[in-house]
């Protein structure tokens, strides 16, 4: 291991003992913590500022759906006393003021190139370093590469026939422009009602002249019941926030420990309790819904007494009988990635918004002018796509990442993606993935599971240098159970039964495998035991 720090400065200064892709949460905490550890360290990151996600998302009523005191670093006592967040949920400009503040409190900048795409990582296997290009040709050699390239970053725009004769202009909502967007007076087309558009189409539709909304597949949403934070809980948390970091760790999904799942199956309860309890969370709003009962998501009957809650709630928003069912969705609730809303079902009452059912007049263009589909044309003066992104393996896939004996990850992965506890892969010495595939990351507050993912790496390479280990590996053997064991819990749950990004259903050709793996505590537990048997599953060298 190179313990130089300072040899980024002098005899060869592209050298350094690690290179980090993506200054967002994942690549700002990983610098941190290699220069606890005294090493160099280089962050490359695509943006021109910090923030990853918060930096792209940058679309009208874009707001994290994790409560504030929980979506936030956990590893400076300070820095979580002194930070004040103004409302439950944040929203993104507050939230990257925060990756600001942080990036600036630490001084990370100096150690991040911005601007700087990577092209390509390539295994030098004789030096035992990888070597990562960047698009503008920079070379890089690192011992050990660490891609914290994040789960939703990089965009889907689907192929529609017509999309470059369109005269107006296209938005994506993950790449959204900076100086943002003036709808005003504007007749304004949106594709895609997943969480983006979810939170989007209640604000653009009070600005535009009029808001077509054109639905592929209805979604159920649960009233965010945003607000000012409570001081007096803020107190309380603060008072003791380590102990409220751990108590949320224990829960499956790393968060809402204050508001834990009923240990009750729904099918239990009378039809008036259930009823009851449904409603008592509703009341509550967010994510707190999916606790009424212990059984949602493993057990359909009991999934479709919730699915027929909110179907009902929708009914009785929403005025127009008509548009109402085209809004209830038939599927498993909370099957696709669930939703948080603020006045979305409410927003089809105005007479300015008009849903478009894809499922019975399908999109056959996009024309100079707007929207073709099977009935008519939309005439449009701009174009939102909320048609979210090539989840979990987009973005490394995009980069050409070649391992031992010129063996490529997308070749790797080209039936889906495998790999050891969701961080490492055979055949890829000495490459860590931040949240990747095969661990809890998107069914988790992220903050948490980045967490856990930047500290197991930091424990394994400090371990490495005290044992003058240079390289690790997964070994296929860990890999192979690996896949087996995220499998076998993926299908006790009902997350596999519909199409969903988790299983990459909504990218065309892309392989249906469940990405995440459910299960915050027993995953982190497992984690905690591989490092203590030393390191068991990976080759050490
Ligand atoms: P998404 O959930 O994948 O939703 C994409 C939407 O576009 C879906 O309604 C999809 O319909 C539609 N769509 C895709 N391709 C289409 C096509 N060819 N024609 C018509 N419709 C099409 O993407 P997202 O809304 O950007 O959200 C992605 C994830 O980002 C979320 O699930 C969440 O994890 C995260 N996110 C979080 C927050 C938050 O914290 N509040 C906010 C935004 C995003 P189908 O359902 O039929 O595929």
């Amino acid at each position: 291991m190179e313990k130089n720090a300072g040899e980024s400065n002098g005899k060869s200064k592209n050298k350094f003992d690690i290179v980090i892709v993506g200054a967002g949460i994942s690549g700002m905490y990983m610098l941190y913590k290699m220069r606890e550890l005294g090493l160099s360290a280089r962050v490359l990151e695509k943006g021109s500022g910090v923030g990853g996600t918060w930096y792209w998302n940058r679309y009208p009523g874009a707001r994290c759906d994790t409560d504030t005191l929980e979506y936030s670093y956990s590893f400076c006592e300070e820095l979580q006393q002194e930070w004040e967040w103004p409302e439950r949920y944040p929203t993104q400009p507050e939230i990257l003021r925060y990756l600001n503040h942080v990036a600036d409190r630490f001084d990370l900048r100096s150690d991040i190139s911005f601007d700087t795409k990577v092209a390509a990582a390539t295994f030098d296997e004789s030096a035992g370093r990888w070597c990562v290009r960047t698009e503008d040709g920079m070379e890089l050699s690192a011992q050990f590469l660490v891609m914290g390239t994040g789960c939703l970053s990089s965009p889907n725009t689907p192929r529609i026939e017509g999309t470059d004769s369109f005269e107006g202009p296209i938005y994506h909502t993950g790449k959204w422009p900076h100086e943002g967007v003036d709808f005003t007076g504007k007749r304004v087309g949106i594709i895609g009602t997943g969480s983006s558009g979810v939170q989007s189409i209640p604000v653009i539709a009070k600005e535009a002249d009029e808001l077509f909304v054109f639905q592929r597949t209805p979604q159920y949403a649960i009233p965010a019941r945003n607000g000012p934070v409570d001081r007096e809980a803020v107190a309380e948390i603060k008072a003791d926030y380590a102990g409220f970091r751990a108590r949320n760790r224990l829960e499956p999904s790393a968060q809402l420990s204050h508001y834990p799942a009923n240990d009750v199956p729904a099918l239990e309860v009378d039809d008036t309790e259930r009823d009851q309890m449904y409603q008592e969370r509703w009341d509550v709003g967010g994510f707190p819904f999916y606790g009424a009962f212990n059984d949602i998501l493993i057990n359909q009957e009991a999934n479709d007494t919730a699915a027929e809650f909110v179907r009902s709630k929708i009914r009785s928003v929403v005025t127009d009988p008509e548009v109402a069912e085209m809004l209830c969705p038939p599927h498993t609730i909370a099957c696709k990635r669930a939703i948080i809303d603020t006045g979305y079902f409410e927003t089809y009452n105005r007479s300015n918004v008009h849903l478009v059912d894809l499922q019975s007049t399908p999109i056959e263009a996009i024309t100079a002018n707007g929207i073709r589909t099977s009935d008519t044309e939309y005439e449009l003066d701009c174009i939102v796509f909320a048609t979210g992104f090539d989840a979990m393996t987009g973005t490394l896939l995009k980069i050409d990442i070649q391992g031992r004996g010129g063996l490529s990850l997308r070749e790797k992965w080209e039936a889906g993606p495998r790999n050891y506890l969701g961080l490492s892969v055979p055949g890829f010495p000495n490459l860590f993935t931040v949240t990747g595939p095969g661990s809890p990351s998107v069914l988790t507050n992220m903050v948490v599971a980045i967490e856990q993912h930047v500290e197991w790496i930091t424990d394994c390479i400090k371990y490495m240098g005290e044992h003058d280990h240079d390289s690790i590996e997964a070994t296929q053997k860990a890999e192979d159970e690996w896949v087996e064991h995220v499998n076998a819990v993926a299908a006790t749950t009902l997350y596999p039964t519909c199409t969903s990004w988790y299983l990459g259903a909504n990218i065309p050709g892309k392989p249906r495998v469940f990405m995440p793996l459910p299960g915050f505590p027993d995953y982190a537990a497992k984690c905690e035991e591989v490092a203590a048997k030393k390191y068991e599953g990976f080759d050490l060298t």
